[in-house]
């Protein structure tokens, strides 16, 4: 070990002040591990030493800046917090994508990102049971992993079944570490269900995707099992149908949704053009950016009027909590009632989160 590592880590031993997003909200990142050929993890720790403290399952909202403008966006922590110095989120390429593909391409050891968290109620320590089913699909994996890594360090013997499906062996993410946690963990098993075995010949495991069979096939306790899945869109609704037309109760399945309604909707519902009734004061929202100007009710929450109005607006958990909607209040005044998506300060440069606010005048917003 060199000096400077041997320093540096003495610096992160003993009792370390908490990560606070509310005071410093700087992330540095340390480390950038290649999982898959279209997912990385980056690893982060605060500008000085610092200990993260969350719920495995939890995540952060992250603000980087991209092209002039601060875009926000959910990312669930892969790492566990039994292992408190640092924090990493694993992030898979997207088509077209804004920040997963400016994080892969530009954010390197050295560089720094915004951060807000952690937040969110994905996590099997909120319901606790004796015995889980995790169901991941692709980078759906990430809040399963956290819970595992936490289960494993904690060494005691679990009841663990960890699916993760994916496209091929090759996209298998964590796979040398899930294997390795089922090896030395009595009671932790691992089913990587690739569709196909495209570039492994030698592929000895299942393939295809869940299904019935599946679940009578390889768990077949899984109505015994707490259920936690998180994966795209068509997964989950595939687990959740499959394992409730089986019979398994859905007071034990849980989901999370990395999904996000970015100009489809998804936060809140498109206000109809009908739907303007009298009695109810509307104002005058301008979208400064896109120069639209638009009539609001003043009991309908602004993103539902920028929906209907054709204005992008990026937004995932639509309650205030996660802040990938926040934006710039030029003018105006809102009734806000945030769940911790924003923090003070940054209500006092102007910043408020469209999903959580009724206008109470007219407003002009830089979007
Ligand atoms: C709670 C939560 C946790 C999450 N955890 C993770 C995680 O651990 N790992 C992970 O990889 N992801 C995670 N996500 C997803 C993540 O937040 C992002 O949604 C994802 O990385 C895509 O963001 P992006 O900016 O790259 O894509 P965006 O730029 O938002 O684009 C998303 C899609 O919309 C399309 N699009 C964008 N703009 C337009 C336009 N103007 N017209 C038409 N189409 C358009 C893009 O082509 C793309 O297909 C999580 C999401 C949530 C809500």
């Amino acid at each position: 070990m060199t000096l400077a590592a041997s320093t540096h880590l003495a610096a992160h031993l003993g009792d370390l002040p908490l990560w606070d997003s509310e005071a410093d909200d700087t992330l540095v990142c340390r480390a950038v591990i290649d999982e898959t050929a279209d997912v990385k993890t980056f690893v982060f720790e605060g500008p000085e030493p610092r200990r993260f403290a969350y719920k495995p399952g939890q995540f952060l909202t992250i603000s980087v800046e991209i092209g002039g403008e601060t875009v926000n966006r959910c990312y669930t922590i892969s790492s566990t917090p039994t292992r408190p110095n640092t924090v990493a989120i694993t992030v898979k390429r997207v088509p077209g994508g804004i920040v997963a593909n400016w994080l892969h391409d530009n954010l390197k050891p050295g560089g720094t990102i915004k951060g807000i968290g952690p937040m969110g109620e994905f996590s099997c320590l909120n319901d606790a049971a004796p015995k889980y089913l995790f169901l991941s699909g692709g980078s759906g994996i990430t809040p399963l992993m956290s819970m595992s890594r936490a289960l494993a360090d904690l060494g005691r013997p679990v009841d663990v079944v960890f699916v993760h499906a994916c496209r091929t062996p090759k996209d298998i993410i964590f796979r040398a570490e899930l294997d390795l946690i089922a090896a030395r963990l009595p009671g932790f098993r691992v089913i990587h269900l690739p569709e196909r075995q495209d570039g492994e010949a030698g592929w000895a495991g299942a393939t295809g995707r869940i299904s019935a069979d599946f679940f009578k096939l390889f768990v077949p306790d899984f109505a015994t099992r707490s259920v936690w899945c998180c994966g795209p869109a068509p997964f989950m609704k595939a687990a959740k149908t499959t394992l409730g037309d089986l019979g398994a109760p859905t007071a034990l399945y849980h989901e999370e949704s990395f999904d996000f309604g970015t100009l489809t909707g998804g936060a809140a519902e498109p206000v109809a053009e009908a739907a303007v009734e009298p009695g109810v004061a509307t104002y005058k929202i301008t979208f400064a950016k896109s120069g639209q100007v638009v009539e609001a009710r003043a009991d309908q929450f602004v993103i539902a009027t920028a929906r209907a109005a054709g204005v992008p607006l990026p937004a995932s958990c639509s309650e205030g909590l996660c802040g990938t909607c926040k934006s710039k209040l030029v003018s105006g005044t809102v009734d806000m009632n945030h769940k911790g998506g924003i923090r003070k300060k940054e209500i006092d440069q102007g910043l408020f989160l469209p999903c959580c606010s009724k206008p109470t005048s007219d407003l002009v917003i830089e979007r």
